[in-house]
C-alpha cells in the first residue's frame, strides 16, 4: 500500500482508493479541444501503485524494451485526502469527510489517451501507469485554510507553466465528494485528484517538475 506523510509530522496514511476528475477548468478544456463541460463530472481510477512521493522518479512504462509513449503530460492538481467512511453524502456534509489537502501530479501519457479517446477505449495506461500519481504530504483541514481559493502553481525545468486559482473550478470540491460517494462511496484515505487548469505540457527524461499549493506544499519529482 502507497504511503503518504502528514506534513511536519512523521505520520503517514496508507492511501486507499484513488478517484480524479476530467474537465474540470474551462480554460483546460479548451487547450485540449474538447467539448465544454457536461453537468456531472468526469470520473477515472488510478491503481494504488501509481502513487510516488516527494523526490521520486516517473517512468514512462516499457514493454518489450520499448517505451509505450513519446508524450508524458504533467497536471497538476488539488489533491483531497478522504478522512472516513460515506455513501451518498449530501453536498453540505461533504466538508466532515475531508481530512486534508494536498498537491499532486496527474502524469498522462497524451498520446495513448488520445488513441483511447478516438478509438473509445479506457483510459487505464494513459492515466494509471507505475509513477502516474506524484503527490505532496497532506496538510491537514484547518480553519485557516479556504480549499475554495487554493493557488496552485507548477514549475517545469524552472520556468512556471501552470498558475491558477481552485475557485475557477467547474465543480467544486464539496460537489466532487457528494457525487463520488453516491457512485462509489467513498472509505477513510481515498484520494481525489480535483482535475488540472490550463497550461498542461510535455516533458522528457532529465526534465523536473515542482508543483506548489499556496505556498504551504511542494511537490519535487524528476522524469526519468
Ligand atoms: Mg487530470
Amino acid at each position: 500500500m502507497s504511503k503518504i506523510r502528514i506534513h511536519k509530522t512523521e505520520k503517514y496514511i496508507k492511501v486507499n482508493n484513488i478517484y480524479c476528475v476530467g474537465r474540470n477548468y474551462v480554460d483546460h478544456i479548451n487547450e485540449m479541444n474538447g467539448s465544454i463541460f457536461s453537468e456531472l463530472p468526469v470520473i477515472f481510477i488510478k491503481p494504488n501503485s501509481s502513487i510516488i512521493n516527494d523526490g521520486g522518479v516517473v517512468e514512462i512504462p516499457k514493454y518489450s524494451d520499448n517505451y509505450i509513449s513519446e508524450n508524458l503530460h504533467y497536471e497538476v492538481e488539488l489533491v483531497i485526502v478522504i478522512s472516513r467512511n460515506g455513501q451518498n453524502i449530501p453536498e453540505n456534509e461533504t466538508e466532515k469527510y475531508i481530512l486534508g489537502y494536498a498537491v499532486g501530479l496527474d502524469m498522462t501519457l497524451r498520446d495513448i489517451q488520445d488513441d483511447s479517446k478516438k478509438n473509445g477505449t479506457p483510459w487505464a495506461i494513459s492515466k494509471g501507469f507505475l509513477s502516474s500519481a506524484p503527490v505532496s504530504d497532506i496538510i491537514l483541514k484547518n480553519p485557516s485554510l479556504n480549499p475554495m481559493k487554493f493557488e496552485l502553481i507548477l514549475f517545469h525545468n524552472n520556468i512556471k507553466k501552470q498558475h491558477a486559482n481552485t475557485s475557477l473550478m467547474i465543480h467544486n470540491i464539496y460537489k466532487l465528494v457528494s457525487y463520488i460517494s453516491s457512485i462509489f462511496s467513498i472509505q477513510k484515505h481515498d484520494l481525489i485528484f480535483t482535475g488540472t487548469p490550463v497550461g498542461v505540457g510535455k516533458v522528457i527524461s532529465g526534465d523536473k517538475i515542482v508543483a506548489t499549493l499556496d505556498k504551504k506544499l511542494k511537490l519535487s519529482v524528476e522524469v526519468l
